[in-house]
């Protein structure tokens, strides 16, 4: 890592070192040149600090995850929580299943009470969604043969994982032009991902509910917890957005939201999509 990529988690300032050495056994923590505080006080705390300061959205624990760690793993959390989005909605137990099966009015065994909810009106959707709605209607699993179901697990990854790229894609390129026409620095792709991949780690609060919902979980108490995790989701990768670009709050509220429609476009589009060409 080279020395410039250093950042004062406080302010942001950049910082040419967390700590100069004195001797064998003194240390002593930087001071920001903008500030005046420690450069980095996280450096000396114990990692499970560094943790619950994360889940509690702190600013300054992002920073230094972000800037001041290698963070080398970022790529296989990265994976896992991909893997973990796919199995919520490959199990037709998520958020999205719940949008979908509404929105298109999916009624059978498996969705009628656990992810339908029955609307006060009834939504008429045009073409080419309604065909692509019919692509989610899923052959019921018991009378599946196991090797198509597994197969369905491959099929719903690499629909999220093109859902994700977009997000990323999205996000990314918005940012930059924005960053461009203020003439600031743009952000590199590694950044990115490894904000990507610490701001993802809000799915792991979907556990509970893939673990312990079962088939008498009315779809209301699934919707409000999803929608709980969703919004916690939202806010957290707001907060990683906001320590990465640094740009107006408005501009990426707004940029956000325009990457998760495209992202959930894209798995909606998808996955009829390679169902289609696979069978
Ligand atoms: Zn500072």
């Amino acid at each position: 890592m080279s020395e410039s990529t250093y950042k004062c988690v406080n302010c942001g300032e950049r910082a040419s070192a967390l700590y100069r050495t004195y001797g064998p056994s003194v240390l002593k923590l930087t001071k920001c040149e903008s500030c005046k505080g420690v450069v980095d006080k996280y450096i000396e705390y114990d990692p499970v600090i560094v943790m619950i300061d994360l889940v509690l959205m702190s600013k300054e624990a992002q920073r230094h995850i972000i800037y001041n760690t290698e963070f080398k793993s970022y790529w296989k959390l990265f994976i896992i929580l991909i893997m973990l989005e796919t199995y919520g909605v490959w199990r037709n137990d998520s958020l999205f299943n719940i949008v979908i099966n509404t929105i298109c009015d999916i009624r059978n065994n498996s969705t009628i009470n656990s992810t339908h909810i029955a609307l006060p009106i009834k939504l008429s959707v045009a073409e080419p969604w309604a065909s692509d709605c019919k692509g989610w209607i899923h052959e019921e699993k018991e009378s599946m043969d196991l090797f198509i179901w597994e197969k369905d697990f491959y099929v719903q990854f690499l629909s999220i994982f093109a859902g994700i790229i977009v997000f990323i894609t999205t996000i990314h390129l918005l940012m930059n032009i924005f960053k461009k026409i203020r003439f600031q620095n743009a952000v590199s792709l590694i950044s990115v991902l490894k904000s990507f991949s610490l701001s993802n780690m809000s799915l792991l609060f979907t556990l509970p509910m893939l673990v312990w919902g079962n088939n008498e979980t009315p779809p209301e108490t699934r919707l409000l917890h999803y929608l709980m995790v969703f919004m916690y989701s939202f806010v957290f990768f707001y907060n990683v957005f906001q320590v990465l670009y640094e740009i107006p709050k408005i501009i990426t509220v707004f940029i956000l939201s325009v990457s998760y429609i495209v992202k959930y476009m894209t798995i909606f589009h998808m996955t009829p999509l390679i169902r289609r060409i696979i069978s």
